[in-house]
C-alpha cells in the first residue's frame, strides 16, 4: 500500500518500476495532491459523499489520506469517525466500493486460522474487532458495523502514528437482529438472526487463538461496540489471557475521568466531593463509575464511600435494589421518595455531575439542566452518547440554560456556542479517541502482556491541558492537538508500564519520548530507489 503515491513518483522511480508513461508527465508534490483533495472536499456538502471521497483516498494513496487527516483533523475526524461514520455504517451496503478489513462469519467455524492467513500483512500489531451488535448508539448493524473498526484504526495511525499495515480491522458476523437489514437487498452479512449459542463463544475463542497464533501473543486486540452482555463477559474471560481491552468500557472510562479531573482543576472542588448521577447503566456507565471509584480510593476515600457517591438511572429508573452483579456496587438503598423520572432523580439526589451514556437521545431536558444549574455553581454536564443525534443535550442547550456556568463535554463534536451576552464557549469532545490511540501506542511499543485498569487510570491522569486552556473552561484539548496529546499520553503510559513491571520490551528505552517519536509512522513519501552506490576506486578490478 506504500506503493501508491499517484503522480508523486520521481522520474527515476517511474523508469525503474515500469511506470513511465502510465502517469501524466508532471511530477507532483504531496502538497499539490493535498491541495487538490481539500479543494474537491470543499465542493461537497453531503457528509456521506465526503466520507466516500475520503475513504477512497485511503485506498488510492494511503500516505496522502493520513497527510490530509493530520492537516485538518478537526474538520475531518467528524467524517472518518463520529458522527458521520455512524451514517456510513447504517448505509454500508449502499455506499460500498471495495472491502476493507477481515470478515469472519459463524459459518467459517473451524477455519478461522486459514482466513487469518489470507490477510496479506505479516506483521500485525493491533486488531480492532466488532460483532456489530451495538454500533455507537445506533444498535445492531450486523456486518455494516465494519465501518467502526476501520474508523478506529484510522485514528490509531492519524493520532498515534501507528503504521497502517500493522493495523487489522475485523468484523465478526454471527447474524443480526435488525429487521431492516434482514430485508435490505444490499446487506452484506449472513441473513440470519444473531447466534447467541455456545457456537458464538467458541467462534470468538477460535478467533482469539487464530490471531495470536499468527501474529504473536502480544498482539493488541481492542473490542469495540459489542453488545452489553458480551462486552463484559469477554473482557473478564480474556483480559488475563490476551493483550486486550474493551474501549467502550475502559477507554470511555479513562476519557470521562480525565474530563472530571480537568473539572476538578478548573473549579478547585476535589473529585472525592463530587456526586455523580449517570443516565444509562451499561458498558460506558459501569466502566466510568469503576474508574472514578479507583481514582477516589487513590485519594484516600474508602471503596464503599466512593461507590456511594455514584448513582445510576437506566431504562427502568434509579438503580436501587439488587441488580446485575456489575451494577450492584452502584445500586443503593432507595431514597425515601423514589424518583420516577430523571429530573426527579436530579432533584432528590442533588448530584454535582450528570453523565449521559444511554444512547437514547435528548434526555437531559431543559428541566434537568435547570435543576443542575440551581443545585450547583458549576454543574458538570457530560452528554457522551454518540452519534450527535443520540447526545443527551446539545452544547447550546447546556450553556444557555446554565447561563454559561456548566462544564460541558459531548461524545460527538458540537460547534462553538455564543450566548446572548456575547460570551463564547468551545465545547470539549469527551471521546475515547483522546485515549485509545495513545494507550495502544504505548502498549505495542512496550510489549505488554495484559492491560490492567491501572493503565487507563494512568492515562486519565495525564494532564492534557495548558493552564490557559483550563482557564477558558476547556475540559479536553482542542482536537487539532490530538496527535501531540496522543504521543504525550503514550510517553506517560509507557513510563507507568515500565515502573510497574508491565513492560516486556527489552532494553527499556531510557528516553521514552525520543524512543516513541522515533517509532512513529509518518506520511512523507519514501524513495523507491534501491540503495545504489560505488566502491572505492582501488577495489575495482
Ligand atoms: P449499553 O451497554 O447498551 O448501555 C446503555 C445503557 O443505557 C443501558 O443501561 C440502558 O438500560 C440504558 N438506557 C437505554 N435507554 C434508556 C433510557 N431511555 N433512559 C435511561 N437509560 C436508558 O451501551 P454503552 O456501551 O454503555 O453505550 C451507550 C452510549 O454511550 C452509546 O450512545 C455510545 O455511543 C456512547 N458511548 C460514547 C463513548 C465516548 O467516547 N463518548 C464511548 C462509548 C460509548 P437497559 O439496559 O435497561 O436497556
Ligand atoms: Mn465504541
Amino acid at each position: 500500500s506504500d506503493f501508491l503515491m499517484g503522480m508523486a513518483f520521481t522520474l527515476h522511480e517511474r523508469q525503474m518500476l515500469g511506470l513511465q508513461g502510465l502517469l501524466p508527465p508532471k511530477i507532483e508534490t504531496q502538497d499539490i495532491q493535498a491541495l487538490r483533495f481539500h479543494k474537491n472536499l470543499a465542493k461537497m456538502t453531503d457528509p456521506l459523499e465526503k466520507y466516500i471521497y475520503i475513504m477512497g483516498i485511503q485506498e488510492r494513496n494511503e500516505k496522502l489520506f493520513y497527510r490530509v487527516l493530520q492537516d485538518d483533523i478537526e474538520r475531518l475526524m467528524p467524517i472518518v469517525y463520529t458522527p458521520t461514520v455512524g451514517l456510513a455504517c447504517s448505509q454500508y451496503g449502499h455506499i460500498f466500493r471495495r472491502p476493507k478489513g477481515l470478515f469472519i462469519s459463524i459459518s467459517d467455524r473451524g477455519h478461522i486460522r486459514s482466513i487469518v492467513n489470507n490477510w496479506p500483512e505479516n506483521d500485525v500489531k493491533a486488531v480492532v474487532v466488532t460483532d456489530g451488535e451495538r454500533i455507537l448508539g445506533l444498535g445492531d448493524l450486523g456486518v455494516y458495523g465494519m465501518g467502526i473498526p476501520v474508523g478506529k484504526l484510522c485514528l490509531y495511525t492519524a493520532c498515534a502514528g501507528i503504521h497502517p499495515d500493522k493495523c487489522l480491522p475485523v468484523c465478526i458476523d454471527v447474524g443480526t437482529d435488525n429487521p431492516t437489514l434482514l430485508k435490505d437487498p444490499f446487506y452484506m452479512g449472513l441473513y440470519q438472526k444473531r447466534d447467541r449459542s455456545q457456537v458464538y463463544d467458541d467462534l470468538i475463542d477460535e478467533f482469539m487463538e487464530a490471531i495470536t497464533d499468527r501474529y504473536g501473543q502480544n498482539t493488541l486486540i481492542q473490542f469495540e461496540d459489542f453488545g452489553n452482555h458480551n462486552a463484559f463477559r469477554f473482557l473478564r474471560k480474556y483480559r488475563e489471557k490476551y493483550c486486550t481491552f474493551n474501549d467502550d468500557i475502559q477507554g470511555t472510562a479513562s476519557v470521562a475521568l480525565a474530563g472530571l479531573l480537568a473539572a476538578q482543576k478548573a473549579t478547585g472542588k476535589p473529585l472525592t466531593d463530587q456526586k455523580v448521577l449517570f443516565l444509562g447503566a451499561g458498558e460506558a456507565a459501569l466502566g466510568i463509575a469503576n474508574l472514578i471509584v479507583m481514582a477516589m480510593v487513590e485519594s484516600g476515600v474508602s471503596h464503599e464511600e466512593a461507590s456511594r457517591r455514584i448513582w445510576m438511572f437506566d431504562k427502568h429508573g434509579l438503580l436501587v435494589q439488587k441488580v446485575d452483579s456489575h451494577q450492584e456496587p452502584f445500586a443503593h438503598q432507595a431514597p425515601e421518595h423514589i424518583p420516577k423520572t430523571f429530573v426527579e432523580a436530579v432533584n432528590v439526589l442533588r448530584p454535582s455531575a450528570i453523565i449521559g451514556v444511554a444512547g437514547a437521545g435528548r434526555l437531559f431536558s431543559e428541566d434537568v439542566l435547570k435543576a443542575m444549574a440551581s443545585i450547583n455553581e458549576r454543574p458538570i454536564i457530560f452528554a457522551l452518547s454518540n452519534p450527535t443525534a443520540k447526545a443527551e443535550c446539545t452544547a447550546e442547550e447546556a450553556y444557555t440554560v446554565t447561563e454559561g456556568r456548566c462544564l460541558f463535554a459531548s461524545g460527538s463534536p458540537f460547534e462553538l456556542v455564543t450566548l446572548k451576552d456575547g460570551r463564547t464557549f468551545k465545547p470539549g469532545q469527551g471521546n475515547n479517541a483522546y485515549i485509545f490511540p495513545g494507550v495502544a501506542l504505548a502498549v505495542i511499543l512496550s510489549s505488554v502482556r495484559h492491560i490492567s485498569d491501572q493503565v487507563f487510570l494512568a492515562a486519565a491522569k495525564v494532564e492534557q491541558l495548558t493552564d490557559e486552556e483550563l482557564a477558558q473552561g476547556r475540559l479536553y484539548p482542542p482536537l487539532s492537538n490530538i496527535r501531540e496529546v496522543s504521543i504525550y499520553i503514550a510517553v506517560k503510559v509507557m513510563e507507568f508500564l515500565y515502573a510497574n513491571n508491565m513492560a516486556f520490551h527489552y532494553p527499556e528505552p531510557e528516553d521514552k519520548n525520543r524512543y516513541i517519536r522515533s517509532k512513529v509512522w509518518t506520511y512523507e513519501y519514501e524513495s523507491f530507489m534501491p540503495d545504489v552506490y560505488d566502491w572505492p576506486e582501488s577495489k575495482v578490478h
